[in-house]
C-alpha cells in the first residue's frame, strides 16, 4: 500500500490508521477532522432528541372517572385525541391503552358477577313462592 495514501489518524490504540485517505485528504472518513465536528453537533443533537421527556398531561390534570364501560371508552376516545395532538408520548398511550383492555376486563366480570348475584336472588324468591303455595 502507498504510504503517501494511508490516513493519518490514530487508531483507539494509538497506531497509525490503516485506511485510506480520502481523495484529496490526509485522514479517511473516521478521522477527518472536518467530519468529526460534524459527527459532534450530530451527536448533540440526538442526545437532545433522546434526552426529551416524555409527552405527559400535566400533573394538575384532574383524574378521570373509571368506574364503568363508558368511562373506559371516554378515556380511550381522549387518549386518541391528546395522541393525535401530541400531548401523549406513543409509549404512554400504549400504557393506557394496555390498563384500559385490563381494567375493561374488570369491570365486566364485576359486572357478570352482579347479574349471576340477582339471578341467584330471583331463584331464592321463586323457590319461596312456590313453597308458600304447594301443589296439591
Ligand atoms: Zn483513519
Amino acid at each position: 500500500v502507498d504510504d503517501q495514501r494511508r490516513c493519518e489518524g490514530q487508531t483507539k490504540g494509538g497506531t497509525r490508521c490503516k485506511a485510506r485517505c480520502q481523495p484529496g485528504k490526509a485522514y479517511c472518513f473516521f478521522h477527518d477532522p472536518e467530519r468529526a465536528e460534524a459527527r459532534a453537533e450530530a451527536r448533540s443533537k440526538g442526545g437532545k432528541a433522546r434526552s426529551k421527556p416524555a409527552a405527559v398531561l400535566p400533573g394538575e390534570t384532574a383524574d378521570t372517572p373509571l368506574e364503568s364501560v363508558d368511562d373506559v371508552k371516554a378515556l380511550l376516545g381522549q387518549t386518541i385525541n391528546q395522541l393525535r395532538k401530541g400531548q401523549l408520548d406513543p409509549k404512554v398511550s400504549n400504557g393506557i391503552g394496555y390498563l384500559a383492555g385490563v381494567l375493561l376486563k374488570a369491570i365486566e366480570g364485576s359486572d357478570l358477577a352482579r347479574d349471576v348475584e340477582a339471578l341467584k336472588q330471583q331463584l331464592r324468591e321463586l323457590e319461596e313462592e312456590q313453597r308458600a303455595e304447594p301443589t296439591r
